[in-house]
């Protein structure tokens, strides 16, 4: 009797160990996104189920959180706060020239690209009964060009600067998260806002839906030309309408666009970053279904748009996979 007991304590014991060897061994590892009604936070999620699915053999552990969008991912990734954002193509190639936000602090010399994933289109969005239909009618307009922090902030500051708007004097900039932004536009508060963003997003079809009636502002023109030809990481795209079936559009919407890019640290273990570009590559097709906005994606079309140098973790796949030499 008493045997059995000791018996029993020591197997408990040892099953304790066991699994508290087997919880140290977890990596915890958290994904920067941005509003959940954007397509970076289902993104990440998508990204975070292929690596957990595989938990027992990786130890990796990774959960998503929500953020103020690219520029503070960046920012995070780099003081070590999380290890891994996701983040426009031209902040990835701001951020590793030290340029725009990154002006004074530098280049960001740990910046490491993982993969890159959707296309996202510069998407302005006005009230119908504001009266705006190009770009140049914002003038005089309250209009949310986005939070420090965002992605989209310096996309609308590069398209009103390119059609000769300065956006601290020509118009009533509003400096709100681009999740915010959909019901001040239907409580009437702003006429329009910028959002840097896939499609189809839960933003864009909470604008497109409400009371208010709202169309797609097209950015383009001869000015626009010039500022893409300035700048090399934009690029001509289109937002198709049939997504957003309340948008008062009748034909696909012109604008520029970027891609949406996964980075991490140059700190970051190679065996996590591996993992992760493992999972998704490995079950490409199962990924491809987590979102419409992925539609247009192939594995070639994912190691396009990126800037800083491929992390080690992620090369070491991309060569064993031959998408690299
Ligand atoms: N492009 C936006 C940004 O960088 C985020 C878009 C999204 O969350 O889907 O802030």
């Amino acid at each position: 009797m008493k045997r059995g007991l000791l018996y029993s304590i020591a197997m408990l014991a040892a099953l304790l160990m066991t699994f508290a060897t087997a919880q140290a061994k977890t990596q915890f590892v958290t994904i920067g996104t941005g509003g959940i009604t954007g397509v970076y936070y289902p993104t990440g999620g998508a990204i975070a189920k292929m690596v957990n699915k595989k938990k027992k053999e990786y130890g990796i552990r990774a959960t998503v959180e929500s953020t103020g969008g690219s520029v503070f991912n960046v920012n995070a990734v780099m003081n070590g706060d999380l290890e891994f954002g996701i983040v426009q193509s031209d902040r990835q190639y701001q951020a590793w020239h030290g340029l725009a936000e990154w002006k004074d602090k530098g280049p960001q010399k740990d910046l490491r690209s993982v993969f890159s994933i959707h296309p996202e289109s510069v998407t302005l969005v006005a009230a119908v009964d504001s009266g705006i239909r190009t770009i140049k009618d914002l003038k005089g307009k309250k209009v949310n060009i986005g939070n420090p922090g965002s992605g989209q902030r310096q996309n609308a500051i590069d398209a009103l600067t390119a059609v000769g708007i300065d956006y601290k004097k020509d118009l009533q900039a509003e400096n709100v998260k681009a999740s915010e932004a959909p019901g001040l536009l239907q409580d009437g508060r702003i006429d329009a806002f910028f959002y840097t963003v896939g499609h189809p997003s839960g933003a864009i079809k909470e604008a497109t839906s409400g009371a208010r009636k709202v169309r797609f502002v097209s950015i383009t023109g001869p000015e626009i030309d010039k500022m893409l030809a300035k700048f090399p990481y934009y690029a001509k795209s289109v937002i198709p309408v049939e997504m957003y079936p309340g948008a008062q559009n009748d034909k696909d919407v012109p604008t520029f666009g970027v891609k949406a890019t996964l980075v991490t640290s140059a700190k970051v273990p190679d065996e996590v970053v591996y993992a992760i570009t493992k999972e998704v590559f490995d079950n490409f097709d199962d990924f491809k279904k987590l979102h419409p906005a992925y539609s247009t994606l192939t594995r070639e079309s994912m190691l396009e748009g990126l800037t800083a140098p491929i992390h080690p973790g992620a090369m070491k796949y991309y060569k064993e996979a031959g998408l690299m030499k």
